[in-house]
């Protein structure tokens, strides 16, 4: 059974791989055998953790077209094709929606809607043209409820876009053999939710919504993703798979 999950011989890609949550996906698809690139805006963040674990970095900004296709290009000039692409750079900006900026919006769903579809698109193609591929984006529960109490509409619109964009291209390229599925995490503790965490209101409102009682470490998300992109997941594609805690039942 453990051998459906194993990632031997395949290329991974991970946007936002150089710290956080997909900095644990790295770890994750490394260990289940596969080599690992990291993607990230970050180069210095981002080189340090490919040394740090022993995989490659390729710099891109996922809002820049040309950029992701070049990260992907790289992958597979390196190894010969991409058989898994974790589409996980975001971020999150907390603002009132009447007061809401409208570069601040753009910024949001620039990096966390446009940047999964240019990533999928990138590895879409690649993977059409290979007849096989697993593409996982990472939504977040904000994509099936409103949090609170941060005001932050642009990130939950952003990761409902993201659940719904998955839907849309699992359709497209199913027959073709790509499946694209998405995990949504709950709460997790990184630089993300950092400023939230510190905030006791935020924090004790995060906690005793999630029936667990605990916001989740990045290495709980990691192995969800890891059965997305193996052979363990064969059947699934279109799926969102939460990782919340119970955030979302109650
Ligand atoms: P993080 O801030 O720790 O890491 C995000 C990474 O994305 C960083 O390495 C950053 O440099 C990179 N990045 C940002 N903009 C980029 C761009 N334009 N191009 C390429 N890379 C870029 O955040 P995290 O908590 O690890 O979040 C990872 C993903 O998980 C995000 O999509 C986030 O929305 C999602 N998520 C996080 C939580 C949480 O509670 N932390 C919950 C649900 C979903």
């Amino acid at each position: 059974m453990t051998d459906l999950f194993a990632l031997n011989g395949r290329n991974a890609i991970v946007t936002g791989g150089a710290q956080g949550i997909g900095e644990a996906i790295v770890l994750g698809l490394r260990d289940a055998g596969a080599r690992v690139f990291i993607c990230d805006v970050n180069p210095d963040t981002g080189r340090a953790s490919a040394e740090r674990h022993g995989v490659e970095f390729v710099a891109a900004d996922v809002t820049d077209p040309d950029s992701v296709d070049a990260a992907f290009e790289h992958v597979v000039s390196a190894g010969g094709s991409v058989d898994v692409a974790v589409n996980n750079a975001g971020i999150v900006h907390n603002h009132p929606s009447e007061d809401l900026d409208p570069a601040d919006w753009r910024r949001v769903m620039s990096v966390n809607l446009d940047g999964v579809f240019y990533s999928c698109r990138a590895a879409g193609k690649r993977m059409l043209a290979q007849g096989s591929g697993s593409i996982i984006n990472t939504g977040s529960m904000s994509g099936h409820i409103s949090n609170r109490p941060q005001p932050q509409s642009a990130y939950n619109a952003a990761k409902a876009g993201v659940i719904h964009l998955t839907k849309s291209l699992a359709g497209e390229w199913a027959a073709r053999g790509v499946r694209v599925n998405s995990v949504s995490p709950g709460y997790v503790g990184t630089e993300l939710t950092k400023r939230g965490l510190s905030n006791e209101e935020w924090r004790r409102t995060w906690i005793d919504g999630t029936p667990m009682n605990r916001v989740a470490e990045p290495g709980e998300i990691a192995p969800a993703v890891v059965f997305l992109a193996s052979d363990a997941s064969s059947y699934c594609t279109g799926t969102d798979l939460v990782v919340d805690g119970g955030y979302t039942v109650w």
